[in-house]
């Protein structure tokens, strides 16, 4: 059995450049010829996204003299058959996407996803290995730092200080790329949540108040971990922000999270109440940490052991992003940190998304899911019409099963003993779950059968049932019009000229024959641009007609627009004013825990 583990050495080797030099050695390559490839994906963002088109130059050695790599297809090399000794592969990889998916690296920082740099030793998935984290040339070698949550190769030479570059290790291939790694000179700042260390690094200019983050992040975390039970799943916890001016996302990983937002959602020193830009990225980092349990443990089964080469299809995300969408914000006011009203704002606008959106009358939950890959990620103009984000809606079906479990149980059960349940079933154990397991622990824990609520909800395309279920919380929903402008059915993309984003299915534009990417330049013979048109519009009645004057492509053409009245999409929920005990109770259940 082989015993001197696999080994990457990553070096920022030409941070101008934005090139990362990547060293492994195989000291057992497969003697038939042993092959190598880079994934096309990275699990939590379910898009291809083929990271070999990166790779520059890649070559192969064994005993100090080149041997040849035959490339098999877009990201497989296999190298000569018959090799008796270690087998040394370099490539140099260019990185200058200022994401969390991938690589980053210029003069200020390195940011790397091991799953954008490292070659996965095919059939040797499961070996332990080291990972040498070398710094960059030059001066900069003296002032950078390392944050990651990968293991220091403790016991080993060369191993890293804490922070220090040098050897790390990781039980599998598995493991390696679930821990992104940063370098450069970030902040740092610490706080024990339940007796566990986690950091958080922020790179990139900021004027960040780091004693109200950690604070506000320490409750945040704090009240996760007890929703699952202490002690968490993992030994220390790492944000990893990088503030820009222009930007965001987050991506979860085992013990970390690579984040990025704003520098001015960062709190800064003398914030008074919570802004919502705070708010927001505080959400994100609920979003994130939620993920520790919901989809990097408890996971859909076709993701219990990914296919790094290809789609990986689930029906499932509805609940992992949706559970986790409901629970992000969930988290803030049962850990204080927003008021009872400002969380029902954030539902509110919730619901308006959702009623603007026509494609929920097309796709499904079930289905955004499985297509995920192919249309979540890759939209168009013509998504909202089309698709359903399965965020969005799954977080509305886990607010609309949370208010009925608690309603029909007399607020005995709620959606948090089904997750403390699917934490102890499937996290605990690493068996995957399947598409009616969320059904039947709701159903065995409530002893309500759910198949009716699930079939309309996740399978179907009719309005949620949200009104019947948060009336026993004593919460009341109703529909009104965002503004008394009439309604022409366009969003323009952001900017000057009127151009349209999106036209919206049966609406005025869609009558009128306006489409996507066409450039309005008039409106009753009057130049507008995206502002003025919406003002315009204003000073007229529903039904009225205008003439319209667009560019499609360099051609001119003339529409007609009839306005119609605005829709009824903005949502308003209210607390009812009479004191029932009993919603008064199943609310302080749903909003702060209490039993
Ligand atoms: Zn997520």
């Amino acid at each position: 059995m082989p015993t001197s583990p696999l080994c990457y050495t990553i070096t920022p080797v030409d941070p101008h450049a934005h090139l990362f030099e990547v060293r492994l050695t195989v000291p057992h390559p497969d003697p038939a010829g042993q092959q190598l490839a880079l994934p096309a994906w990275i699990p939590g963002s379910y898009m291809i996204r083929e990271f070999s088109r990166n790779i520059v130059t890649l070559r192969a050695e064994c005993k100090g003299k080149p041997t040849p790599l035959k490339q098999q297809d877009k990201h497989t090399w296999q190298a000569a058959a018959g090799l008796d000794a270690p087998l040394t592969v370099t490539a140099q990889i260019y990185a200058w996407d200022l994401s969390v998916r991938s690589a980053h690296l210029d003069a200020t920082h390195g940011f790397f996803n091991p799953s954008s740099l490292c070659l996965r030793v095919i059939g040797q998935e499961g070996a332990p290995l080291l990972v040498d984290i070398a710094p960059p040339p030059g001066a900069q070698s003296k002032t950078w730092r390392v944050a990651t949550t990968l293991p220091q190769a403790r016991g080993v030479r060369g191993a890293a200080k804490r922070h220090g570059f040098g050897l790390y290790r990781a039980q599998s291939y598995d493991e390696l790329i679930d821990h992104p790694v940063e370098m450069g000179t970030f902040t740092l700042a610490s706080f024990e949540a339940c007796g566990v260390t986690h950091e958080i690094a922020i790179t990139g200019q900021h004027d960040c108040d780091l004693n109200r983050l950690a604070d506000d992040l320490r409750k945040v975390c704090e009240w996760h971990i007890q929703l699952f039970g202490a002690p968490p799943p993992f030994e220390r916890y790492l944000f990893m922000v990088t503030a820009v001016g222009e930007g965001y996302g987050g991506l979860e990983h085992r013990s970390s999270t690579a984040l990025l937002c704003l520098r001015d959602d960062l709190p800064h020193p003398g914030m008074g109440a919570i802004s919502e830009a705070y708010r927001g990225f505080l959400g994100l980092c609920s979003h994130e940490y939620f993920h520790a349990w919901n989809v990097k443990r408890i996971k859909p089964a076709p993701f219990v052991t990914y296919d790094l080469t290809q789609e990986n299809y689930t029906s499932l995300l509805w609940a992992f992003e949706g559970f986790t969408s409901y629970y992000d914000d969930l988290a803030l006011v049962r850990a204080g940190l927003i008021s009872e009203r400002e969380y029902l704002d954030i539902q509110q606008k919730n619901i308006s998304n959702l009623a603007r959106t026509p494609g929920r009358h097309k796709q499904s939950v079930a289905q955004s899911s499985f297509n995920a890959w192919t249309k979540y990620y890759r939209q168009d103009e013509n998504s909202p019409n089309a698709i359903v984000s399965y965020y969005l809606k799954g977080g509305l079906i886990a607010l609309g099963l949370d208010c009925l479990l608690r309603d029909a149980s007399h607020g005995r059960v709620s959606l948090d003993d089904v997750m403390r349940t699917l934490w102890v079933r499937f996290g605990q154990t690493g068996q995957g779950v399947g598409d009616e397991d969320i059904r039947l622990i709701a159903e065995a824990l409530s002893g309500v059968d759910l198949k009716r609520f699930f079939a309309q909800a996740v399978e179907g395309c009719k309005e949620l049932p949200l009104a019947e279920k948060l009336a026993p919380m004593g919460v009341s929903l109703a529909f009104k019009t965002a503004s008394s402008t009439p309604s022409a059915g366009i969003k323009f993309s952001p900017g000057e000229p009127a151009r349209i984003a999106t036209v919206f299915e049966g609406s005025p534009a869609h009558a009128a024959g306006l489409s996507a990417h066409d450039v309005i330049i008039a409106l009753d013979g009057l130049k507008v641009n995206a502002e003025s048109f919406a003002k315009r519009c204003a000073r007229h009645q529903p039904g009225d007609v205008l003439r319209v004057h667009a560019f499609r492509r360099d051609e001119l053409m003339q529409f007609t627009l009839r306005l119609a009245e605005p829709a009824k999409d903005q949502c308003e929920l209210t607390v009812s004013p009479k004191r029932a005990a009993r919603a008064q109770r199943l609310r302080a259940g749903w909003l702060h825990g209490a039993s």
